[in-house]
């Protein structure tokens, strides 16, 4: 019998570690990460570009019909985003395209197209995808599906250390303030909100290290395969 592989869904609030999680968790079981966030800031940034107004939904239709968003591997086995075969992804961490993203995710013509693409790169099992919708309109059936979430002081601590170290000039307030409107924007928006289902294990890491969080979701995740070999 060939191993049977399972997808794994990791949903929560910004900057709660869930593609630190994901990717080590998809390393461990050589399975392949995606950061379907990812996705939705590259189609940002590129309605962001060429001055589309959100507002204004054929235009916003018309412009995704040229947006290509895929995922490549450099030399090192590192992904990264690409934007109609260009690599964005310092781009798409800019505090610009953070500000728009909520906004564009918002737009049920933008989720249709990506949902529709990161159903396809699950269709074989074997993914790691960490968004806010993956539990529960991507991969409904996946087999673990993990909440993150922390309080709202830590994770702009750890948002605000990241960019400072990039080299970013920013301030923790607008950090701060930018997770805030994100998460209210996410979790109250009428087409696929952040949301929490019963079949969720909810990984609160407000006071867990990176090693303590990968042996519990790891823990979830030998359970999820094992059970899923008795069928
Ligand atoms: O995960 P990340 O913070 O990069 O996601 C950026 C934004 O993309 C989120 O704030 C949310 O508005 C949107 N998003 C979404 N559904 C997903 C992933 C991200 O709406 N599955």
């Amino acid at each position: 019998m060939g191993q049977a592989k399972i997808n794994i869904a990791i949903d929560g609030y910004s900057s709660c570690g869930k593609g630190t999680l994901a990717k080590a968790l998809a390393s461990a079981l050589n399975y392949v990460f995606i950061d379907s966030g990812a996705m939705y800031r590259a189609v940002t940034l590129y309605l962001m570009r060429h001055g589309v107004d959100l507002d204004d939904l054929p235009q916003v239709e018309q412009a995704l019909t040229h947006v290509k968003v895929a995922f490549e591997m450099d030399d090192s086995g590192v992904s990264f985003v690409t934007l109609n075969d260009e690599n964005v992804e310092n781009e798409i961490r800019s505090i610009a395209v953070a500000s728009k993203v909520s906004e564009v995710a918002k737009i049920q013509a933008v989720r249709d197209k990506l949902v529709y693409l990161q159903q396809q790169m699950g269709a074989k099992k074997g993914v790691v995808m960490d968004g806010r919708d993956i539990g529960t309109v991507v991969f409904p059936d996946a087999e673990l599906k993990i909440f993150m979430t922390a309080s709202v002081e830590v994770r702009a601590q750890r948002r605000f250390a990241e960019l400072v170290a990039k080299g970013d000039v920013v301030t923790f307030e607008e950090i701060s303030e930018n997770l805030k409107h994100r998460d209210n924007v996410d979790s109250s928006r009428e087409n696929s909100p952040l949301t929490m289902t019963a079949d969720y294990r909810v990984l609160d890491n407000s006071d867990m290290d990176r090693d303590a969080q990968f042996a519990l979701a790891m823990a979830w995740a030998d359970e999820a395969i094992a059970a899923n070999l008795q069928f």
